[in-house]
């Protein structure tokens, strides 16, 4: 198969979401804040803290979708990641539970690539006497409040309660919480490289030995399948149950290549010129999806367009 390195960045209407929360104090849970730093228009720059959404969550969605993918395609995926328990092989009882055997330490690495797709994808940290380190094969980052939107974002605590006065449970008054709610145009960015996939890294004398056989351009197409899933589906963030945010892609950028080719910052609008002048200079076999809100294609055909492109281009 042909190795892709596929960069995506869009932009997403969010509105009322807490799909991140960081500490709870007392019955108070706050959404997650980064400080971001503006140019004014005297020069200077001013500090705003806006809510955020981590590249761990974001890390954490997308590894849920490639375990269930890896699992639908009948490859395999430890016990703990098809869980969605992403404990990663970081300890020698982690190992041992995740893969029913005993640690050769010489063998950390292959053994993880060979049983288990979600960490042979989105890496691990084995942390014993000898430390085994694989790098993840995805990059993700924080999403934040779009430039145009980030002066006029708030956060804003909402009054719950937990109604159950007569009954025998609750003598006086109701059980009250605050979760703080915001709403953004949201930035997103993902990368993905598949050259490491199926392959040794951490070990100098065998990094490149690829230890999957044929069976990478399955794996390659479960995270192709996984990536799509998850962007359709908005696989990212957390307290959905109650909490399910009104969400709208407004526009997003796919670029794939031979090589590294990272489409520029989503933080202001004009990404999507910056990108195909980019392009005008600069190409590794790049080819550029572009999905604006207002275009023909709705945000599911454009996404499934691409994968289906991406698949026959890796054949
Ligand atoms: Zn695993």
């Amino acid at each position: 198969m042909k190795d892709v390195f596929i960069s995506i960045r869009g932009r997403v209407l969010l509105n009322a979401e807490a799909l991140n929360m960081t500490e709870s104090v007392g019955n108070y849970v706050k959404h997650r804040r980064v400080p971001m730093m503006l140019k004014e228009e005297d020069g200077s720059y001013a500090v705003y803290f806006v809510p955020a959404i981590s590249g761990e969550s974001i890390a954490h969605g997308l590894q849920v979708a490639i375990a269930e993918k890896a699992k639908e395609n009948n490859l395999p995926v430890c016990k703990l990641c098809g869980k969605g328990i992403f404990l990663k092989s970081s300890n020698k009882k982690i190992f041992q539970e995740s893969f029913g055997q005993n640690v050769d330490e010489d063998k950390v690495e292959e053994t993880v690539i060979k049983n288990c797709v979600v960490e042979d994808i989105g890496g691990f940290l084995y942390a014993e006497e000898t430390n085994v380190k694989r790098t993840s094969n995805f990059y993700t980052g924080y999403m934040v409040p779009t430039y145009e939107g980030l002066k006029n974002v708030v956060i804003e605590p909402q009054l719950h309660s937990r109604y159950a006065l007569g009954t025998k449970f609750v003598k006086e008054g109701q059980m009250i919480y605050y979760v703080e709610v915001s709403s953004s145009p949201y930035t997103f960015s993902l990368d993905i490289d598949t050259r490491f996939i199926g392959k040794l890294t951490f070990d100098v004398e065998r990094a490149g030995q690829l230890v999957v056989g044929d069976a990478k351009q399955k794996r390659v197409e479960v995270l192709l399948d996984a990536t799509q899933s998850f962007l359709i589906e908005n696989g990212y963030g957390a307290k959905k149950t109650r909490f399910l945010p009104l969400s709208e892609w407004e526009s997003m950028v796919v670029a794939v290549s031979d090589k590294v080719w990272t489409v520029p910052s989503p933080f202001t609008k004009d990404y999507i010129e910056k990108a195909k002048k980019k392009l005008s200079k600069i190409s590794n076999n790049t080819d550029l999806h572009v999905y604006e809100r207002d275009g023909e294609k709705s945000f599911e055909e454009f996404v499934a367009d691409v994968i289906e492109s991406v698949k026959k281009r890796i054949k």
